[in-house]
């Protein structure tokens, strides 16, 4: 029988790229569909959903609160509106307009990349910090912890930080001194799972807010994510999200949750009521959490083994290429498959052979980033049954 997408005219692919937005994501555990499936035959208040929610992720990252919310990018603008605001009405009323109001974002400057714009979003400027010119091959520094001490000042919301391996200065030095002035400390840690310990290590860094995607590897929703942190930034940063048309007196949040008493009133739709998140979402991102959580190692990791070990066998003996499987080729915990060209025999760049893998029919998704050192990297996280050797069979018609 034709699935949901054939019905529709809609083409799958085969994603060996990995769960990215644009290839819709990953595989989500069917224990999450389900959830969603149930949840969507009854109604909640929304704020008590995300009041348990809260409890649920602080056991998973060992932050004080959590919201679920419909990305790590929403979870970015949120986290940035709530340190901006604090749990001021008025403040979060007026946002994007931060006139007045604490309206600068300090970043290293070689944190920067384009997923910012959701902090740029909320109306906030970003301060770049630092000179990287480790990149350029010409010095060896980056930004160090006393610049940005330096660049805090008085309109200062927070300090962003993304979360990398290479990533420099620490988040230790960084957050010890944005601490040192009050300043909050908000993290992307969107892609930095797995490991599943990672969803505690930014906390036990120092970070105030920390933003995952729920969408990457914890296979929940795609159109999920996480932020966690400081009750208070989070309790903001809920505020700003959900739908307030209903009397002060008629509104009654849990009060682990968000604390009435500390708020002159209600503010109205906020800066992230067009990032809103369903039950649906909710449910499904917390079955999913549950299930990624629960092991350090993913709880996927032995298939994707089987798949790099299936796909690389079936390229065995190819020409114009070498072929291996890579030990945390994807990321801490994830094996790949590089595929390094010999361009010249070949008659094409790595990058021509990920174009011609996506015109095929099914498209064939593979990751082209390292395409200039002559590698195409196939990612398994997102493979299914007998796609390897349906990858390998095209690989080898188009490799000749
Ligand atoms: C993927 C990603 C995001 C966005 O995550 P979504 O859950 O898709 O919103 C933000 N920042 C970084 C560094 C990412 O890799």
């Amino acid at each position: 029988m034709a699935n949901v997408f054939e019905r529709l005219g809609v083409r799958t692919i085969i994603n060996a790229k990995g769960p990215a937005t644009r290839v819709s994501g990953g595989l989500m555990w069917p224990e999450a569909a389900a959830a969603m499936e149930e949840a969507s035959q009854h109604c909640v208040d929304i704020l008590e959903l995300q009041a348990r929610a809260s409890e649920i992720i602080a056991e998973a990252t060992g932050a004080e609160a959590g919201l679920v919310t419909s990305g790590a990018s929403a979870a970015l603008l949120l986290g940035a509106a709530a340190c901006i605001t604090g749990l001021d009405p008025a403040r979060m009323n007026r946002l994007p307009d931060t006139s007045g109001l604490k309206g600068e974002v300090v970043v290293p400057r070689s944190h920067r990349n384009f997923y910012d714009h959701a902090v740029r979003a909320t109306g906030a400027r970003l301060v770049e910090v630092g000179l990287a010119d480790r990149f350029a091959g010409a010095g060896v520094r980056d930004a160090e912890a006393w610049e940005i001490a330096e660049a805090i000042g008085e309109r200062t919301a927070a300090v962003l930080y993304v979360a990398q391996p290479h990533a420099l200065p620490s988040l230790r030095e960084v957050a010890e001194a944005a601490h040192a002035k009050g300043v909050p400390v908000l993290v992307d840690a969107a892609a930095q799972l797995p490991p599943a310990s990672n969803l505690r290590r930014f906390i036990a860094e120092g970070a105030d807010l920390v933003a995952f995607s729920g969408g990457k590897a914890i296979f929940g929703p795609q159109a999920s994510g996480v932020l966690c942190g400081r009750r208070d930034l989070v309790a903001a940063a809920a505020l700003q999200t959900l739908d307030q048309d209903i009397f002060f007196e008629q509104w009654n949040p849990p009060p682990g949750f968000i604390d009435k008493a500390r708020l002159k009133g209600l503010p109205q739709h906020g800066i992230g009521r067009s990032c809103k998140v369903g039950k649906e979402e909710i449910v499904g991102l917390l079955t999913a959490l549950r299930l990624f959580a629960a092991s350090e190692a993913h709880p996927r990791a032995p298939l994707w083994r089987v798949y790099v070990e299936e796909l690389a066998g079936a390229l065995k003996g190819l020409q114009h290429a070498r072929v291996e499987v890579v030990e945390d080729g994807i990321k801490t915990g994830v094996p790949g498959v590089r595929l390094t060209l010999d361009t010249e025999a070949a008659g094409m760049s790595a990058l021509d052979l990920v174009c011609r893998l996506q015109e095929g029919t099914p498209g064939i998704q593979a990751d082209p980033g390292r395409w200039r050192e002559r590698i195409v990297t196939f990612n398994p996280m997102c493979l299914k049954p007998g796609e390897p050797a349906l990858i390998a069979r095209r690989v080898r018609e188009l490799i000749r």
